[in-house]
């Protein structure tokens, strides 16, 4: 068996024979990362707030116990559904396609929502990262617009890659309903953009500043939109479109049904909300939190050379699968995915500089498993779903608890368990 060291070699780097060999040896849970499932272990050794990432912004100080915790996979994932899917009286095509989808029963905020979406109302919902919000909101939107042909649906979301999962989810959905849809997002091509909208697509999805971009363009006309839905709306405002959203809100129709949906539920949001919604009904379904589902905990790092040496251990664990490493900066991300990729692991980078297509590209190939292991930022990887992630491994720690729990809520997903590790400096 190869020793850790090998893999330094430059005269071994990318051979085939540096392929790490996965499944081949226990990772964390030997003696050196000591305070596994002990969270007083990690009390009073003095740990260093930063993780040597070199983060431009400055970081919260968060004691190394919250990043420790055995998972709890609860009883969500029995929850008992009221309905049936077929209970919704949606159109036969969207009902034969939950099934092409293979979703057997609605999920708490889907049980919840979908009815009252269904009768027109305004509708908050709030619910755990990865509990099916997309479907709560699409398979009403999708009934709805193929029912009333003057309704025209725009959804708005925080990120590119979110933008596109959600078009996505609506397509399965939707295949076959005759609806057409553009998707208007940055680092994306205004001109494609235009020419979609040009054939009066009943459904646009993007994110607030490229669809700002086309209203000011004349190219959206937003008072023809009666069906708006605002997802992750938290992060939204965490990331500064408060006006911008608050502006192009303004601009849709006044005669129009709002949906909002967001994984918490603060003052700010509430008073969005209020502004731009009529008598809306919130739907609340959690309890615990989706960071409960995932086994959390820490490993301690004595300089670079040592960190990267844990990290390769991880990686090669046998339980490591498809994983998510966070880092600070673009730099960083990039010089972590060159130096793994040097010893043999098969990984991809995503961060701010890379463009629409390089980013789609990355996210495809691990779905496809082309690669297991996509290094990058906190806003790269904002609303990433990608299924059976198995492990988020926080290679420099993160701004906030909030941005932790946002991290580490990449995996354990509809109720699966998964593995978040924290390094942290000795
Ligand atoms: P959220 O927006 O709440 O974070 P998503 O809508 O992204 O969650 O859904 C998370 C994952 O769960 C997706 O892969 C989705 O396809 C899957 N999913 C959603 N609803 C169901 C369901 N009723 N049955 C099975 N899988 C579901
Ligand atoms: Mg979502």
């Amino acid at each position: 068996m190869e020793s850790r060291n090998s893999y330094q070699s430059p005269s071994r780097r990318g051979s085939a024979e540096d392929r790490p060999s996965y499944g081949s040896r226990p990772s964390y849970g030997d003696q050196r990362y000591s305070t596994r499932g002990a969270p007083q272990g990690g009390r009073g050794r003095g740990p260093s707030p930063r993780s040597g990432g070199g983060s431009a912004r400055a970081k919260q100080f968060i004691h190394p116990s919250r990043f420790i915790q055995e998972a709890r996979v609860t009883e969500k994932a029995d929850y008992l559904p009221i309905h049936s899917f077929e209970d919704f009286a949606v159109h036969k095509k969207i009902l034969d396609n939950i099934v092409i989808k293979g979703f057997e029963k609605p999920s708490a905020i889907q049980d919840q929502t979908i009815p009252l979406v269904l009768e027109g109302k305004d509708v908050v919902g709030i619910a755990n990262t990865g509990t099916g919000k997309t479907a709560a909101f699409a398979i009403p939107m999708i009934h709805d617009l193929m029912t009333n042909m003057d309704h025209r649906a725009l959804i708005m979301a925080p990120t590119r890659e979110l933008a596109q999962q959600i078009m996505e989810e609506c397509f399965s959905f939707g295949k076959g309903c005759g609806l057409r849809s553009a998707l208007l997002i940055g680092g994306a091509s205004m001109y494609l953009q235009k020419r979609d909208l040009r054939t009066n697509p009943r459904v646009v999805i993007g994110t607030p500043g490229r669809i700002k971009d086309h209203v000011q363009q004349g190219t959206l006309p937003l008072p023809l939109f009666n069906f708006i839905v605002l997802d992750e709306v938290d992060r939204m405002l965490d990331m500064g479109f408060i006006n911008d959203i608050s502006g192009l809100l303004a601009r849709v129709s006044q005669d129009r049904q709002s949906l909002f949906f967001s994984a918490t539920m603060e003052p700010k949001i509430a008073r969005l909300i209020e502004q731009f919604s009529r008598n809306p009904v919130t739907v609340s379904t959690k309890e615990g939190s989706t960071v409960d589902s995932v086994s959390q905990n820490v490993v301690y790092y004595s300089g670079s050379t040592d960190k990267m040496d844990k990290l390769h251990d991880v990686l090669i664990g046998g339980d490591c699968g498809r994983t998510i490493i966070f880092d600070d900066t673009k730099r960083a991300v990039e010089r972590l995915g060159r130096e793994l990729h040097a010893r043999g692991f098969k990984v991809d980078e995503i961060h701010g500089d890379k463009s629409q297509a390089q980013r789609s590209k990355a996210l495809s190939r691990l779905k496809s498993d082309e690669i297991n292991i996509l290094v990058a930022t906190d806003v790269a990887a904002r609303g990433i779903d990608v299924t059976d992630i198995t492990h988020v491994i926080n290679f420099s720690t993160p701004n906030s608890y909030d941005d932790y729990v946002h991290r580490i809520g990449r995996t354990g997903r509809a109720g699966k368990g998964g593995k978040a590790l924290t390094f942290l400096s000795r």
